[in-house]
């Protein structure tokens, strides 16, 4: 073995394992149930903690998206109207990829922050700024 191979193939054995907890990000399912004319997101407050913003942030953005009102109740999101469960689960994947997840390197480690008036998300990962609209 040359000294070359000697030094290549102790490079590799210092080549630290690559860290796997907290890589994956699983956008959380939606439980929801209906309640009279309602329909109720009972891990609600699960989604937000997952997400890691803002529960009024999260409540009001699927509120908007399925162009209804509602109101948290507890750690549920009570929505006015009938939804199925596919179109409210549609909305948190739309959230998280719109809030949660860096445009640059599509990771989840990013927090909004707000800067002269406008919102920006700024990711821990890659140290992306990314302006928000709306
Ligand atoms: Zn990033």
């Amino acid at each position: 073995m040359t000294d070359y191979e000697d030094l290549l193939e102790k490079g590799m054995e210092e080549v630290p394992e690559v860290e796997e907890q907290g890589e994956r990000f699983e956008v959380p399912v939606a439980e929801t149930k209906k309640s009279g004319s309602n329909t109720v997101i009972e891990n609600f407050k699960e989604i937000v903690e997952a997400f890691g913003r803002e529960q009024k942030h999260v409540s009001k953005y699927i509120q908007n998206e399925l162009g209804t009102a509602g109101h948290v109740d507890g750690g549920d999101l009570v929505l006015n109207g009938e939804f199925r469960r596919g179109s409210v689960q549609a909305k948190v994947q739309q959230y998280a990829d719109e809030y949660v997840f860096c445009p640059k390197c599509e990771r989840p480690d990013t927090e909004i922050v707000k800067e002269k008036g406008v919102e920006i998300m700024k990711c821990q990962a890659c140290g992306a700024r990314t302006p928000l609209e709306g």
